[in-house]
Parts: C-alpha cells; structure tokens; sequence
C-alpha cells in the first residue's frame, strides 16, 4: 500500500490522506495518520489534484507538429523568412517536406515565391496558428494534384482543408508511430491521463489503436467524418469531433450574426448549408450516434443548436457537444442547456486572443467581453469539457484550469473547483468513466509544485499511478 500524505485537491473539495492498494484509491480522507505496513509519500509544499482529461486534441498532427519547425515566436512575414535564409532545418523535414507551424503574424502569410527564394527551392508547407492558413513553396505546390494548385502559394477556407489532408494523407506508417508516441509521452507530462484525440483519417485510428497497448496515456478516439457507416465499424457512439461547420477569428472565416469590426462586409463562412447539416444530422441521431462539430460564431452555434433541435423532436442530447462555441450569447447559452448539449471549451484561447487588446477586441470590437462566457455556460447549467485544440495551443491541462480562474475579463472567471471539474470530472462523465481521485477509482493523480493561486500556474512535477511515483523534476 501508499500512503500520500498532504493537501489533496478534487473538485469536491480538500483532504490529506490518499490510500492506494495496488491500482484502486482505497481512502481518501482528512486523517494524517497512515496505517501500519504502508510506503509513505509527503507531498511537502506540493499538491495532488486528479488525473486529467483535454478533451480535444489534433492527436496525429499534435505529433507531427511537436516535431516540426515551431514558429512561435515570429511576429511577421518579413522575420520569417530572414529566419527561414539562416537556419539550419535538416531535423524538421517530415517525408521530405519541410513542416512549420504556429505561425502567427500580424501581417500576412508569405507567397510561394516569398518560400522559395528563403529555403532555396525546397518544398515547404508553413501553417497558421488558428490552422485557417496555410503557405506552400513552389516546389510543395507542384507536389499537389492539378485542382489543388494555387499560384500566389497562400491558402484560405475550403481548399486549405484539401490541402493540409493532402499533406497529412501522404505521411508514412512509421511517422505516424513516431507522432503517436511523441503526442501521448508530451500528454503524461503535462498531467492528462486522457486524450479525447481527434482523427481525420481511418488509418489514423487504425495506427493507434494498433499500439494503444504500449501508450502511456488512454484514448477516445473521435473520427471526423460523415460516414456513419465507418464510425460504427469502429464500434464508435459519436461521429465527427473538429468538423467544420465555420473557420476562425484569426482567417476572418468564423461565421458571425454582426460584421467583423474590422472588415464591415464580412460576416465568415458557414461551411454548410442547412440542408446538408439536417441530413447528416437526422442520419447520424437515427444510428444513435451523437455528433461533436466545430463551431466557434455565434452564427455557427446557432445553426448546429437550430438544426439539432429540429431533428431531435424535444429529445435531449446530452453527449452531443460543440466545439469551441467561443461567441455564444444567453439566449443560444438557454437553447444550447435545454436539450442538454456539452460544449467542448479551450480556456487557454482567452488567455491567448481575450482581453480589450487581442486578437477577439481587433476581429469583434466590443463582443470581446462576451467570448467564452463560462461562467454564464455553468450557471446555465451546460456541462463544459476542457481541452486545449493541441496543436493550436499545447497540451496543457493546468494551464487550462489556471486560464479558467484567472481571466482578463474577470465576469466569467469560474471557481477553481468548477476548473478542476472541467478537466477531470466532466470528461470522465462524457465519456461514462468513473469520477477520478475518489474512493475505489483507478490509481491516479497528478504532482503539482505547489497549489494554484492568482500569480502563476503550477507546474506539473510528477505522476502517481498504483502504487509507483514518478517524478519528472
Ligand atoms: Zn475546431
Ligand atoms: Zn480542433
């Protein structure tokens, strides 16, 4: 048996003692005084908090990102290309294309001949951050079916969807493993046990669950498709996870009620047109599948809530989720918790795009104060899923809790409690797992360095599982 001793955080509350018996939590209670015979573990300054879930990870590309050439840090279009001219990116080349992600300018994505002359003709395939945008150097271009080929090399809305499946498809067996490996180690650290990981291909999940086994982190596999028939064949309950039904606030493609404030004639793009959506929709709730869509405008959320309400006849939805919902007012907030939809919410977002000064205030003006409402979302009793769209932000469970408690605009701070339930309780219940860290639950938690407060996150400093610690630092 182990013993931890010290401050226990659940999203029930505070205790000091955990008890573990092989792989099951056997006491978790106020006690300081561990029972005879029993391996003690102090956590000192440190704190325990359960195993947690991001519920909605790019799985594959997580991985191939991770190892690919991050370009974070650069600011425009002109930093990065004199940063392409100096660098040495023998390493990043993935199946012989060089892979860049995280790109966030102020300015524009570069144009193919832009690629060409920094990289010396290589074949180049450069993604936005939001992954709305995607650049091509010439010879990436000339790698691509003839429908495909675009001569300025920069890529928006539909056909850039084509074109980023066109490069993932062609990826080989033993990149894809080594993408695996790489997403679910990168998980554990951070403190996620579990992965809701979206796949956009069949042979993705087929490669995964091939070596599921050996991973050190659990699955539920989403498939992103509309073919019912392959999701059942998968013995899948839920179809679809990022299927797009508009794009983002980054590419101006998110599909809005109001005008973008800064650019008046624009209201984005719905992907769909309502026919289509009620067909896939009435089909997939007849197979008794539930359906997990992006939508981050309001009037993207309101078309799936619309439509949704249409085909389910009162019935209620309650593992049908949304994805990102990030502008949702009250009213679509009332219908989203009548028919008890889950929305699946990404609070490192607002860190990263909220606030009077951010990417929401330049693209909705005045709406930034209404993005990713959760404080309204639980008093209106919606049940959220917390998650972090790895590789649009990483893997980051913690963080995410801290982004929840802690938010420029301070009306939709949640309790931490709620935050913890965000990211572990919630998901275990979507996913009809048991609630983690209590009694006679699986063996699991996480080692903060210390517990959370309002100046910095906490950091992730070990796991414990059955009766075995490891700590990272
Ligand atoms: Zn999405
Ligand atoms: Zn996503």
């Amino acid at each position: 048996m182990l013993a931890i001793i010290g401050k226990i955080r659940t999203s029930r509350g505070i205790f000091n003692r955990l008890i573990i018996k092989n792989d099951k939590i056997i006491i978790l209670d106020n006690t300081v005084n561990p029972p005879e015979d029993c391996k003690i573990f102090d956590l000192g300054n440190r704190v325990l908090i359960p195993p947690l879930t991001d519920s909605h990870v790019h799985f594959i590309q997580s991985g191939i990102y991770l190892n690919s050439l991050d370009l974070g840090e650069l600011k425009t279009c002109k930093e990065l290309l004199a940063f392409l001219g100096e660098i040495s990116f023998d390493e990043f080349i993935i199946d012989e294309t060089l892979w860049g992600y995280n790109f966030d300018p102020i300015d524009n994505m570069p144009s193919a001949k832009e690629l060409d002359k920094a990289t010396n003709n290589l074949p180049v395939f450069i993604r936005r951050i939001d992954g709305h945008s995607c650049s091509l150097s010439s010879a990436a271009i000339s790698m691509l079916p003839e429908e495909l080929r675009n001569e300025t090399g920069i890529y928006i809305g539909s056909l850039q969807e084509k074109i980023v499946k066109f490069f993932l498809r062609s990826l080989n067996e033993s990149t894809l493993i080594k993408a695996v490996h790489k997403v679910s180690e990168n998980a554990l650290k951070a403190g996620a046990f579990y992965i809701h990981a979206l796949f956009p291909l069949y042979e993705w999940i087929e490669v995964t669950t091939k070596i599921q086994d050996k991973l050190p982190i659990e699955t539920t596999n989403f498939f992103e498709t509309t073919d019912i028939e392959s999701v059942k064949s998968l013995g899948l309950k839920h179809i679809g996870g990022c299927l797009l039904l508009d794009g983002s606030f980054g590419s101006h493609t998110a599909s809005i009620r109001e005008p973008y404030t800064d650019d008046p004639d624009n209201l984005g793009i719905l992907y769909w047109s309502d026919k289509k959506l009620e067909n896939f929709f009435s089909n997939s709730f007849n197979a008794g599948l539930s359906i997990a869509m992006h939508a981050i405008g309001d009037r993207a959320v309101e078309q799936y809530l619309r439509i949704a309400g249409k085909i389910s006849n009162g019935k209620k939805l309650k593992s049908w989720r949304i994805e990102h919902a990030e502008l949702i007012d009250k009213n679509l907030l009332r219908l989203a918790a009548k028919m008890e939809i889950t929305l699946s919410v990404q609070p490192a977002f607002e860190t990263r795009w909220g606030g009077p000064d951010k990417l929401y205030a330049m693209r909705l003006g005045n709406r930034w104060r209404k993005t990713n409402p959760f404080r309204d979302e639980i008093d209106a009793g919606i049940s959220l899923l917390g998650g972090s769209d790895s590789y649009i932000t990483p893997i980051d469970p913690v963080g995410g809790i801290f982004a929840c408690i802690k938010r420029v605009n301070s009306d939709q701070s949640i309790k931490l409690e709620e935050a913890i339930a965000l990211f572990a309780d919630n998901p275990a219940k979507w996913e009809n797992r048991e609630t983690p860290l209590m009694v006679g639950s699986k063996a699991q938690a996480v080692i903060l360095d210390k517990d959370f407060d309002f100046e910095s996150k906490p950091k992730v400093v070990g796991i414990v599982r059955n009766e075995e610690i490891t700590l990272f630092w």
